[in-house]
């Protein structure tokens, strides 16, 4: 969607500002890629974190980005232990869509309108009400028709990409690492990869610590962060062909 932008106004336009919203939870690809994606494109992009205290956000680049889930356990912490989940997406919204909204506060804009790079081919995603907010939502991909097998073709064209492993369209590796948005197999499989990276535990233990209820510290209210690491390790590999074990029906995505 950026590229188009570029492309169709002869590079950024004066009053645009192009901002990566970074959780801490992202993999180092992703970091890269969009500092990569700057660099090359002559786009200057504003990397911003959420921050527990006013003015709520801090810039950042990518030297200094975040790469431990801080700007999250920030949040975390700040909402006393309760845990974000399907039902209670509130890291997407103050993680990114609220971090955003308070840069752009700063620079003294009261409304705007803010483009997402949703496609045709995303309809339930697509038709939500406008917020009730300063900004105005646009899809301009989905409204020129672009479905994921353009975006894969244009991908394939350029000199460089994410670097993650893409899969019937869809990134794995994208958004936070093992966010409860992904289905149980993408999750298992991360586990498996990533058997050092322990921070989804250990918010869950933060979380029964600071709330006193171990109910209420879980990403997933089936299974808990460790109890899965545990089953990934006892179980060989034959979990991730069998279908209906891990499997997660409804497993959506993060777009804030
Ligand atoms: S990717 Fe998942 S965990 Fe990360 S902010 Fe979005 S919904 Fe939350």
């Amino acid at each position: 969607m950026l590229h188009e932008i570029l492309e169709a106004n002869g590079g950024l336009p004066d009053r645009v500002e192009v901002t990566f919203q970074n959780t801490g939870r992202e993999m180092p690809e992703t970091l890269d890629f969009v500092q990569e994606v700057g660099g090359r494109w002559g786009v200057p992009i504003v990397w911003l974190e959420y921050r527990s205290y006013a003015p709520f956000f801090e810039i950042v680049s990518h030297n200094s980005a975040a790469r431990n889930g801080e700007p999250f356990e920030a949040l975390i912490r700040k909402k006393r232990g309760y845990l974000p989940n399907q039902q209670q997406r509130y890291c997407t919204e103050q993680l990114k869509v609220l971090t955003a909204k308070r840069y752009l506060r700063s620079l003294g804009w009261n409304r705007w309108t803010n483009f997402t790079g949703l496609r045709a081919d995303e309809p339930s995603r697509l038709n939500k009400p406008q917020p009730p907010s300063c900004w105005t939502v646009r899809h301009p991909l989905a409204d020129a028709g672009v479905s994921k097998y353009d975006v894969e073709r244009f991908w394939r064209a350029a000199d460089f990409d994410l670097r993650l492993p893409l899969v019937n369209g869809k990134t794995i590796g994208g958004n936070c690492r093992d966010c409860f948005l992904k289905s149980e197999a993408e999750i298992a499989a991360y586990k498996r990869e990533h058997p050092e990276d322990r921070w989804s535990e250990r918010m869950e233990a933060l979380g029964s610590e600071l709330t006193g209820s171990a109910s209420q510290a879980f990403f997933n209210k089936r299974w808990s962060h460790r109890e899965l690491r545990e089953f990934v390790e006892r179980q060989g590999d034959w979990i991730f062909d069998a279908e209906g074990w891990l499997c997660q029906a409804e497993g959506g995505e993060c777009f804030g």
